[in-house]
């Protein structure tokens, strides 16, 4: 056999704990491959709710979703995902099933522009509040530049400070690599 790959592990949780008329988040657009992937998931009962602070992903992903014919079932949102609970809707409060973040800075783009763990760390907690029970956090953790390295590090220490009470928390890596490849922190609300 084949231990999963960290891309397609992520994926597998996702397809575990979304369903068809589920609501679902992509965090992080980027170029929209999860976006893409969600709105699938989530079906045309259901939604998704996008995030990016860049114009360039918001389009990239419009495009993607576009070319697919899933746009009628995402919201793009331009704005940072710590500022998700104002975006969505309360009457969604408790039906999210799963939400993606895919850190760091967007394939092809500037990257200068990546992610922050303040700002990830904010998202993750409002994440908490309005997800469904048994709900799931997927977020892959790019750590092989520097500013990934610190976010790495205060993300593993935030979650490791959870209340096994209210969460369960997955690290999913392969230990041997070079180069820093990234890995899993998944985190399934109970
Ligand atoms: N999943 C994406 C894909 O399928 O192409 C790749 C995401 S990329 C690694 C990370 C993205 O996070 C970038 O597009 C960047 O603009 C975005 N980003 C950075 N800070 C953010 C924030 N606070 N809120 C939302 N998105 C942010």
């Amino acid at each position: 056999m084949k231990l999963d790959r960290i891309l397609p592990f992520a994926r597998i949780l996702l397809e575990k704990a979304v369903s068809p008329g589920d609501i679902a988040i992509d965090a992080t657009c980027g170029n929209g491959h999860d976006t893409a992937f969600l709105a699938q998931l989530v079906g045309e009962n259901g939604k998704v709710f996008g995030f990016d602070i860049q114009k360039a992903a918001i389009d990239n992903t419009f495009s993607r979703l576009k070319e697919r014919g899933l746009e009628q079932q995402v919201e793009l949102v331009h704005a940072g995902h710590e500022q998700l609970k104002q975006h969505i809707p309360s009457k969604f409060y408790g039906r999210i099933t799963g939400a993606v973040f895919n850190l760091g800075y967007l394939p092809g783009g500037d990257k200068s522009i990546v992610t922050k763990p303040d700002t990830t760390i904010s998202a993750v907690e409002q994440l908490l509040e309005i997800l469904a029970p048994e709900g799931i956090i997927v977020l892959v953790i790019y750590h092989g530049h520097e500013q990934g390295a610190v976010e790495r590090d205060l993300l593993l220490s935030y979650v490791r400070s959870l209340d096994q009470q209210i969460a369960h928390v997955l690290k999913y890596q392969f230990i041997n690599q070079i180069n820093n490849p990234p890995f899993i922190i998944a985190i399934e609300k109970r």
